[in-house]
Order: structure tokens, then C-alpha cells, then sequence
């Protein structure tokens, strides 16, 4: 779905999935997913008017090493403020999913 000239949203199911998640819950578009999808599950943000990011601590997280997480980190620097301010902007049912996982800022 487009929002605006450059920012695109992927529009869910009722169920809040992603359509392009497969029944063995892997991506069925990997070549072309999103940056934010990439980078998953590292958060960037623009908190305080400064880049910083977070880590959603997901079944995924103890699968990471630390450097790992400084590379998505790094990636996520190139995600543009106009996504990023979208992103934190969505509504508070997509905050709410998830805050069923701990995060920390890194
Ligand atoms: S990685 Fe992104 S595009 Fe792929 S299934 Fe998950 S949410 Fe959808």
C-alpha cells in the first residue's frame, strides 16, 4: 500500500500476517524485502533528534552474536528519517504487538 511518494507499507492480514510469510514461516519475497524486514530484530529510531536503535529480544535474539547486532545496526543506519518517524508514527495496536518481547537500545 503507498502512503506517500517513497514510503510503502505492507498491508496485513486480519490476523496481522504478513502475506508474503509462507506456511513454514519463511519470506516468499526474499530477494526483495523491505530494509526493515532485513535488518529485523533491530529497530532504528531518531529518539531525542539523534539516530539510535533497539533490539527486540524475539525467538531470534539468542541467535545473534553481538556482531550480528552491530551489523543490522549499521544497515539500519540507512533507512531513511521518513520511514523511521513513519514507522514510530503507526498505530499503538502495532506498538502493542510488540511489547509481548523485551528490547533494549544498543
Ligand atoms: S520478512 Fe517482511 S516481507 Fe518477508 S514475510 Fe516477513 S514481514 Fe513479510
Amino acid at each position: 500500500m503507498k502512503l506517500s511518494d517513497d514510503i510503502y507499507q505492507i498491508k496485513t492480514d486480519s490476523t496481522g500476517a504478513c502475506p508474503y510469510l509462507s506456511k513454514d514461516y519463511s519470506c516468499t519475497i526474499q530477494d526483495i524485502k523491505p530494509k526493515l524486514c532485513r535488518i529485523w530484530p533491530v529497530i532504528p529510531h531518531d529518539k531525542y533528534d539523534k539516530r539510535g536503535a533497539i533490539v527486540i529480544k524475539c525467538p531470534l535474539f539468542p541467535m545473534l552474536s553481538q556482531t550480528d547486532i552491530d551489523t543490522l545496526k549499521k544497515q539500519g543506519e540507512s533507512v531513511s528519517c521518513k520511514v523511521i518517524q513513519h514507522l514510530w508514527n503507526i498505530s499503538e495496536e502495532t506498538k502493542d504487538k510488540y511489547k509481548v518481547f523485551d528490547y533494549e537500545e544498543i
